[in-house]
């Protein structure tokens, strides 16, 4: 069947399109303009963005795909994580869409949508595979087996902030404009990384080897910038050494973990796979240690519809059981299974 993929855990609205896992359509309304004058996402701007977006968007990824809204099969939606106001409308969108034309409704795990983000452009991952998710929220260095089926492992996780929110923070406190992630790799292609020097925290021989920790880099980040008060700041060469720090303890954490599991296809998924440095260090160590690397093309790294529709169709195609019709979101859902049907609550 065609499964339908929505998505609203933030910022983005997203609608895709997948069938036998090819994507036939997508789009995407962001209301990241709306928040960039308070620095940040506001939830219930998110929210109300959402109702505003939903129908346009299925209607542009139908359009896109050549389908009507008669061909969709099944709807796969993120119940979580994400902020609860905007999960709300995404959720009882898919609701409305898949009681009205009688198809089975998946509730995905958002991070899941994340990995599954990569099969739509290098085709079924390969089991196992490690994958290293880096994002807004979250970064983790996960052991994934058959992402449909199976439990997802942990390797390690950030202690404190996700690298993605490392980018966005630092950017704060250097006035570059929001989101900050983009503006620091687009301002560090001016800089030079060796003028700043910076830690590369949980990297010394007795820190677990799977874990992160970004709230000591932003802050030695953070001094360097009031080092220089009342001088004009370095921008350029601020940004590209946070980069370069955030980049090297990513990869170098990604790379360990596959030889020391024996695995060779390393996947980096999530908007800070977005990020330049990022790929090219991880392509350069993958290639010097054998691995093969996996990254989605930009538009799939950060939040869409159709990583959603991916991972719903994986679902689809391993027969799991669809989602009641009174499932509902959880904001904080931990990354345990890629399907997520929590009991309704009252
Ligand atoms: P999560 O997926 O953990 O719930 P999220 O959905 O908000 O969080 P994503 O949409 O996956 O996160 O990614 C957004 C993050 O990616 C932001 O922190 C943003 O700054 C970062 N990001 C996007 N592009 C780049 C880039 N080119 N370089 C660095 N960071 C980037
Ligand atoms: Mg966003
Ligand atoms: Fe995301």
């Amino acid at each position: 069947p065609v499964v339908l993929g929505i998505e609203s855990s933030c910022d983005e609205t997203g609608a895709g399109l997948v069938r036998g896992g090819r994507l036939l359509g997508h789009a995407v309304a962001s209301s990241m303009e709306e928040h960039a004058r308070f620095g940040g996402v506001v939830p219930e701007i998110a929210a109300r963005a959402h109702v505003h977006s939903f129908t346009p968007v299925v209607h542009r990824a139908l359009a896109e795909a050549g389908l009507r809204m008669s061909d969709i099969g099944a709807v796969a939606v993120t119940t979580g994580p994400g902020l609860s106001g905007a999960l709300q409308v995404g959720l009882a969108g898919a609701k409305g869409l898949a009681y009205a034309l009688g198809v089975p409704l998946y509730g995905v795990h958002h991070l899941a949508g994340h990995v599954a983000a990569d099969t739509l452009a290098h085709g079924p991952l390969p089991d196992p595979c490690v994958v290293l998710i880096v994002s807004g929220g979250h970064t983790s260095l996960l052991f994934v087996r058959d992402l449909a089926r199976d439990p997802i492992v942990h390797l390690g996780d950030t202690l404190d902030d996700a690298a993605g929110e490392c980018f966005d923070k630092v950017a704060r406190v250097f006035r570059l404009p929001y989101p900050g992630g983009p503006a620091i790799d687009r301002m560090a292609r001016e800089g030079d990384a060796r003028a700043v020097t910076l830690p590369r925290p949980l990297t010394g021989p007795r820190d677990d080897p799977y874990t992160f920790s970004f709230s000591g880099l932003k802050t030695a980040a953070a001094r360097w910038a009031e080092r220089h008060r009342g001088q004009e700041l370095p921008v350029a060469d601020g940004a590209a050494a946070l980069q370069e720090a955030v980049a090297d303890v990513l990869t170098r954490k990604a790379v360990a973990a596959c030889t020391a599991h024996g695995v060779g296809t390393l996947v980096v998924v999530g908007g800070v796979a977005a990020n330049s440095r990022v790929r090219a260090l991880a392509e350069e160590r993958c290639a010097a240690a054998g691995l093969t690397l996996r990254v989605p093309p930009l538009k799939l790294c950060t939040d869409n519809g159709a990583m959603i529709a991916a991972i719903g169709d994986l679902l689809v195609r391993a027969g799991a059981d669809p989602a009641p019709l009174d499932v509902s979101i959880d904001p904080s859902a931990p990354l345990e299974y890629a399907a997520l049907h929590p009991v309704a609550r009252p």
